[in-house]
């Protein structure tokens, strides 16, 4: 697979972060803001990219980087957080590779309360919010908003996160569906966004 290009840095630069659906860039920039990122977004975000290739050593760089630009130093990243980013990879206790988290585990933990950002922005956005996500992707149409934030209402998030991805790869499906047949299917995992972007993104 082509992931050669997947590191500490990468995975917070356009290049790479273009493909994250609302979940994954909506935990980066919490880890922005914070430094820091409580359990569940922990998870959540590690296993994602993880599964996008990057390395256990790679991760401990970018979490390492990220906790200790606010009061953490690195003593304590390494006492507190190695463990827990190590243990994803499989490297610790019962060496269990973990997968990424698919949609619909995602949404079978708890909500985030005010200081989390893990679960699906779908379901735990405000319509005002969600409204404004939507309009920084490019989406303002007012048809297409209503259509998301409904879907989102009604419970449907992997429908609002699937139109989201047409809408925003419009061009790009245009193009791929001239050529070949490409896959259209409902997106229930984080990954298949991520990677049905990047592979529209070579056609
Ligand atoms: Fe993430 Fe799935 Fe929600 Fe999309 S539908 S934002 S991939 S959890």
């Amino acid at each position: 697979a082509d992931v050669g290009d997947i590191n500490a840095e990468t995975v917070q630069s356009k290049s790479v972060s273009q493909h994250y659906p609302l979940c994954m860039s909506h935990l980066m920039k919490g880890l922005n803001q914070e430094h820091h990122l409580k359990y569940l977004g922990r998870q959540q975000l590690s296993l994602f990219l993880k599964g996008i290739g990057l390395s256990v050593d790679e991760a401990l760089k970018f979490w390492s980087f990220n906790f200790t630009k606010g009061p953490m130093n690195l003593e304590q990243f390494n006492k507190e957080y190695r463990y827990n980013f190590r243990h994803n990879y499989g490297l610790e206790g019962g060496r269990i590779n973990y997968k990424p988290w698919d949609c619909h585990q995602i949404l079978s933990k708890a909500s985030p309360s005010r200081d989390e950002y893990h679960g699906c922005p779908y379901r735990d956005l405000t319509s005002e919010k969600l409204t404004m996500e939507l309009n920084k992707m490019g989406i303002t149409d007012q048809y297409d908003v209503n259509t998301i934030v409904d879907n989102s209402s009604r419970g449907d998030y992997t429908n609002a996160c699937t139109k989201v991805f047409e809408l925003t790869h419009k061009k790009e499906i245009e193009i791929a569906t001239q050529k070949t047949k490409f896959d259209l299917s409902l997106i229930t995992h984080p990954n298949l966004y991520f990677d049905r972007s990047r592979k529209l993104a070579k056609v």
